[in-house]
């Protein structure tokens, strides 16, 4: 069975999870911690709590998500992965930051690409990839069948999507993704989002005004 700790880390909220097995393998999907105390508070969880973390795994490139990739790749010496069409955003992560007004430490490339005929392994468990492009070319999201709960990036947030005005941003991909990839699993199945509150398929699919 898969457990899931949620942070929300840096000005923008951006949720950065921690999920673990039975065999004390972890993953972390979107590393945000960006302030040195952020970054102790999930050292502290995962060597507190005896985790191993076994993988990076980024939902999309978008630079609140990747800020602490370079801190989490060197404390821990786990590969990340991301999906090929949000990889520019990744080796230009400085650039992207700059726009923002943020300095990014250089994420360290991605050790592999993330597909959806490829599911994702750690411990005794295993996540399905998505591909939900819209809110960026190579977003995805992690499905966990088993353990019903799917992490959503930036594509599926409590009663709202993610925006479809940025560079590789798109309207239509971002309905189509939530038509055919995430509305269709089952109403009890947990959403844990990029930013804020985790709901249930169930819940988006009666209070969500883009998915009605
Ligand atoms: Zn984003
Ligand atoms: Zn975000």
């Amino acid at each position: 069975m898969i457990h899931v700790k949620t942070f929300y880390f840096n000005e923008l909220r951006e949720c950065t999870y921690v999920l673990w097995d039975e065999t004390g393998e972890c993953v972390i999907v979107d590393a945000g911690a960006e302030t040195d105390s952020e970054r102790r508070r999930l050292t502290k969880f995962i060597d507190g709590n005896g985790l191993k973390p076994a993988a990076l795994l980024n939902t999309h490139g978008h630079f609140d998500h990747i800020m602490a990739n370079a801190f989490v790749v060197q404390t821990y010496g786990v590969k990340s992965y991301i999906h090929a069409a949000d990889n520019e955003m990744l080796e230009k992560a400085n650039e992207y930051g700059n726009l923002y007004g943020y300095r990014i430490e250089q994420p360290p490339s991605a050790s592999g690409f993330l597909t959806e005929e490829q599911p994702f392994c750690f411990g005794n468990s295993q996540l399905q990839v998505l591909h939900t492009p819209g809110h960026s070319k190579g977003g995805v999201s992690f499905y966990a069948r088993d353990d019903k709960f799917v992490l959503t990036g930036d594509t599926l947030f409590k009663e709202n999507i993610g925006r479809t005005d940025l560079r590789g941003g798109s309207y239509e991909e971002i309905m189509d993704s939530l038509r055919r990839k995430l509305m269709p699993l089952p109403d009890d199945t947990v959403v844990y989002p990029g930013h804020g509150k985790a709901t249930t398929i169930g819940e988006e699919r009666q209070y969500n005004p883009y998915v009605q």
